[in-house]
């Protein structure tokens, strides 16, 4: 019987890189009904709004969805789809593998690190007010009373809740897939000598958590901007990272960076019973419609989607046949030549058709 997946083509490039992976999924024999559904600025204007309840109750019903990027407008507009999905679908764990493949132009060779990221709260929570409000003006009033420490007038103010629950539940999931993974270590990031209360309820909640794994996951923490440093030299000393949702945004990209381009970095969002998979990277809007940009960590993240599924034999085979053509060096975008502007280059459709042929 075909798995019914809901589809999410967003924005931008996201049109593209979807089409590339569904040909790349049906091309592993795995039976998909695909439902799609539009968001972002064709749901903008179609319905008025860029996430409408059609989308929610459609990803409800199948539990599994994978989507392309969607634009936010930055510092105005709408508030970012993305984030607004994760908080009603409850996907609380944001998981993103960042993995060396052969081929790839890389400043370190053999990363090989999962990152968990929380998915709900922290500065991501949308609970924000801007300068010049009467909302703003109350806040400030409150906060100057209860703290000795003042917040300027002219202040815009956005809020950090971090929750011992949902503190817990992301270090346990790190854990659990740590152990499910046969991997080695989990490195809890956060900033808890600045951010006392918050990033520290996190730390906290990280340690009593790792007390349960002890004798088969080994558990250390890291300052969030130590952590970049180490990332950059001494990767191989980490294995999995769990952090608060803005530090593993920043983190996530700092990785893909160490895999060689955003181009090739996947990612999957996880609730207790639905699971949204997607790119880490955005909807590249410069290149939209132009066949130009890496449909890989679409494809990538459709091969964490067959192992949801339970279809692991097609995930190895496609993942296997990603690994082929990025080894190969010969049918792949323009980001992974070590000159952007080589002309051997090829576009999103024909690398995803030579990524097909080796399945
Ligand atoms: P971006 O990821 O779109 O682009 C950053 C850089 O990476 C650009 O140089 C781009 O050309 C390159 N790049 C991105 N994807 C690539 C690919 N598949 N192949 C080759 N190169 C690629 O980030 P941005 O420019 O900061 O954001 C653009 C829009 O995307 C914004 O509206 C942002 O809010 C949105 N965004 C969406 C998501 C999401 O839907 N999950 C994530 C990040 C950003």
């Amino acid at each position: 019987m075909a798995h019914k997946v809901t589809l999410l083509p967003g924005d931008g490039t996201g049109p593209e890189v979807t089409s590339a992976m569904k040909m790349c999924v049906e091309a592993t024999g795995v039976k998909i009904d695909w439902e799609v559904c539009e968001v972002g600025e064709k749901s903008i204007v179609k319905y008025g709004q860029p996430l409408t309840d059609i989308v929610l109750e459609s990803i409800r019903r199948n539990k599994c969805a994978i989507k392309g990027p969607i634009t936010t407008p930055i510092g105005k507009g709408f508030r970012s789809v993305n984030v607004q999905l994760r908080q009603s679908l409850d996907l609380f764990a944001c998981v993103r593998p960042c993995f060396y493949y052969e081929g790839t132009k890389t400043p370190i060779k053999n990363v090989n690190l999962m990152i968990f990221r929380e998915n709900t709260e922290d500065l991501y929570a949308g609970i924000e007010f801007d300068i010049n409000t009467p909302e703003v003006a109350r806040l400030r009033a409150l906060i100057n009373e209860m703290s000795p420490k003042k917040v300027k007038e002219d202040s815009a103010i956005s809020i950090k809740p971090i929750s011992m629950s949902g503190s817990k539940r992301i270090v346990k999931f790190a854990f659990d897939w740590a152990v499910k993974l046969e991997r080695r270590k989990v490195t809890a990031v956060h900033k808890a000598n600045i951010m006392k209360f918050s990033d520290g309820l996190f730390l906290r909640c990280a340690q009593e958590v790792a007390k349960q794994y002890a004798g088969k996951i080994e558990f250390n923490d890291c300052i969030v901007d130590n952590m970049c440093m180490q990332l950059v030299q001494s990767t191989h000393l980490y294995d999995c990272l769990v952090l608060p949702n803005l530090y593993g945004d920043i983190i996530s990209d700092l990785c893909a960076g160490l895999v060689g381009s955003l181009g090739i970095a996947p990612g999957a969002n996880y609730g207790d019973e639905i699971a949204l998979f997607e790119p880490v990277h955005g909807s590249a809007p410069k290149y939209a419609g132009q066949n130009k940009v890496n449909p890989t960590a679409t494809i990538l993240s459709s091969v964490w989607m067959l192992r949801h599924l339970k279809e692991e034999a097609a995930a190895t085979r496609l993942d296997n046949a990603v690994r082929a053509v990025l080894k190969d060096g010969k049918h792949v975008t323009y980001d992974l030549k070590a000159d952007r502007n080589d002309p051997s280059a090829v576009g999103t459709m024909q690398m995803a058709e030579a990524i097909c042929k080796k399945i």
